[in-house]
């Protein structure tokens, strides 16, 4: 049968969009189906690979590699598990050279985690990051005098909470905030969008200089909420530190979060321009299986069913968040193909009396059950079809929120995923 493509990738997240980037760039014909943007816009654009492990001692590590190295013998049924080292060190190597090369140019310390300020003043251990966040992990590092700077009337960012939460461990942190009508004419409301448009002026920067110089007194850093425009963020960043003569840093705030916003659109931009089909909105609604095969999704808009005829599927659509997965009465179900799904038993299991405990609720590990080719199993580990695999934070096994690993799964699932994918090709004699 004639296909329109050669890897249907269900789910347009930060896996899809991986294993997207991945496909194209080994010549697979590749169309990608996102109901919607994924968990994104709503993170930090950090990478975090793997920063506390073993999660139930909550031991912080200096070298995720070390740590990984740990998990993946401990708990092979982990997606790194899965994966294993070298796998894993190809994909976040080979991911984060291309961001390191584009306007975002990410920034890692080596071979080692970092910590960064949070806009709730928390300190977040990561991997990788936007390098406008690069100064905000020096600036913490070293304890230098620092202006921490918000703008009267934008909600989601408080500087006085950031020094407050700070301040014993950070002297020489203070906080300020700019008024409105410093910076700009009329009365709306300030948002996250707005003063990113404002930052990539030349003219309002020159404004913001103006008005951020007589505060800065003794810093030799200047903290902003993460503002500093959308895809020029480096130069931003740049033109404000030679205008004021400290580093600039940027925090990353809760949703709505521009640093997750630059990197799923970055992402999005290289891939279409790259030749990757990419249909946003309606979900892929069902798909034509037939003993152990897929050959056909279907997405269903307003008015009519649309067929995509593929070779091979990644199922990438996420747990609860992107809707790979529902939870009711009677247990958890993996919402694509109704995948085998490791689920703590019964709902009393699903969490623990302690809130907060240091182990993690057995439901933050629930998800799809994978071999180590990434493809779903059933009973007795058995794949259950032949064309069909599975990545990112629909896979079982995993608690990224307490490993700090989210992004990392993701990336290095996504990307192997493509191996599995090139390696059962050539097994089936399909050449790219
Ligand atoms: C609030 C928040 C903050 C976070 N912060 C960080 C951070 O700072 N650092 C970090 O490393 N990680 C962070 N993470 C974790 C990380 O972002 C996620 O683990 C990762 O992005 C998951 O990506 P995913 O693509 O697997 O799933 P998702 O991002 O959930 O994407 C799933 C995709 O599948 C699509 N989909 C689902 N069903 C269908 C269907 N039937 N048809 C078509 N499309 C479908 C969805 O629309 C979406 O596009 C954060 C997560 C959240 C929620």
């Amino acid at each position: 049968m004639k296909t329109d493509c050669d890897l249907l990738i269900v789910g347009g997240g930060l896996t899809g969009l991986v294993a997207a980037w991945r496909a194209q760039r080994e010549g697979l014909k590749t169309v990608v189906v996102a109901q919607g943007p994924g968990s994104l816009p709503f993170t930090s654009g950090a990478l975090d690979l793997l920063a506390v492990y073993p999660t139930e001692a909550k031991r912080y590590r200096e070298s995720p590699w070390e740590a990984l190295s740990e998990l993946i013998e401990t708990e092979p049924e982990h997606p790194y598990g899965r994966v294993g080292l070298r796998g894993a060190r190809a994909a976040v190597e080979d991911f984060l050279l291309y961001l390191e090369a584009g306007p975002l140019a990410y920034y890692r310390r080596g071979e080692e985690n970092m910590a960064i300020v949070t806009g709730a003043g928390t300190i977040k251990p990561t991997y990788a990051v936007s390098v406008s966040m690069k100064k905000n992990r020096l600036a913490w590092s070293r304890r230098r005098p620092a202006l921490i700077l918000g703008f009267e009337g934008l909600y989601e960012f408080s500087p006085e909470q950031v020094v407050c939460n700070l301040q014993d461990r950070w002297g020489g942190l203070k906080a300020a905030r700019l008024d409105r009508s410093v910076l700009l004419d009329g009365d709306r409301r300030l948002t996250v969008t707005q003063l990113a448009f404002e930052f990539e002026r030349p003219e309002f920067r020159d404004r913001f200089a103006g008005a951020v110089k007589p505060l800065l007194g003794q810093s030799r850093f200047l903290g902003l909420p993460a503002v500093l425009g959308f895809d020029r963020v480096a130069a931003v960043c740049r033109d404000l530190e030679e205008r004021l003569g400290v580093g600039v840093f940027e925090i990353p705030l809760l949703t709505p979060s521009l640093p997750g916003m630059r990197l799923a659109a970055l992402l999005k931009r290289d891939l279409v321009e790259a030749g990757v089909d990419f249909r946003q909105g309606a979900p892929v609604s069902r798909l034509d299986e037939k003993g152990g095969h897929v050959s056909a999704a279907y997405r269903t808009g307003k008015s009519r069913e649309e067929r995509i005829l593929a070779e091979y599927v990644l199922v990438a659509t996420g747990r609860f968040f992107g809707g790979g997965l529902e939870a009711d009465r009677q247990g958890v179900r993996e919402m694509l193909l109704d995948l085998q799904v490791e689920a703590p038993g019964d709902r009393d299991n699903w969490h623990m009396a302690s809130f907060l405990g240091a182990p993690g609720h057995p439901i933050n590990r629930v998800g799809v059950k994978v071999d180590s080719m990434l493809r779903p199993v059933g009973p007795g580990g058995v794949p259950v079809y032949d064309n069909v695999f599975v990545a990112g934070a629909v896979l079982a096994g995993h608690d990224w929120v307490r490993e700090k690993s989210g992004a990392g799964i993701s990336v290095v699932t996504g990307y192997a995923a493509v191996d599995s994918v090139l390696a059962a090709r050539a097994r089936a004699g399909g050449g790219v």
